[in-house]
């Protein structure tokens, strides 16, 4: 890389050594043209990809959603907050593992759901037949505000 002084592209790596428990790899350069020093550090990317909704449009990925509907889907069921924020740590990094810049909405509400499904069984049962006929995840996250705002009713307005 370029010498941050004097612009110089030559620059020797003179030490590297792991830092931050092995996240980060600090590295000491010299500059070969005006002898400075410097250090560089070096980390992982950890970019999420983007989701591509049902209607074509790209968005962000949004933990804060994926926790909102997690905490919606299993309200009042015996899940602790670990285990969820645990699920969502295990859906970043199969996201990540797909090495897509851009995954499906489809690909993204399956994961949730097989998540959900580990998680609580009756939580699944609830919203997986609900999920299955909608086109992308924010119509679900929609689908289960609806639900939410609903009083309790026990159906027995059935015949
Ligand atoms: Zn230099």
């Amino acid at each position: 890389m370029h010498c941050p002084f004097c612009g110089a592209d030559d620059t020797k790596v003179i030490d590297s050594r792991l830092v931050a428990e092995g996240d980060q790899i600090r590295r000491r350069r010299e500059c070969l043209s005006c002898r400075e020093r410097f250090t560089t550090y070096e980390i992982a990317e950890l970019v999420m990809p983007r989701v591509i909704k049902q209607n074509g449009n790209r968005e962000p990925f949004d933990e804060n959603k994926l926790r909102a509907g997690f905490q919606r889907a299993l309200e009042k069921r015996p899940v602790s907050v670990e285990d969820i924020e645990a699920t969502i740590n295990q859906i970043k990094h199969a996201l990540r593992a797909t090495g897509e810049r851009e995954v499906g909405s489809r690909v993204l509400g399956e994961l949730v759901m097989d998540h959900l499904k580990q998680l609580d069984q009756v939580a699944y049962v609830r919203f997986a037949s609900v999920y299955r006929s909608f086109q992308d995840i924010a119509e679900f996250r929609d689908a289960i505000e609806r639900l939410e705002a609903e009083p309790k009713k026990e159906r027995n307005d059935a015949p």
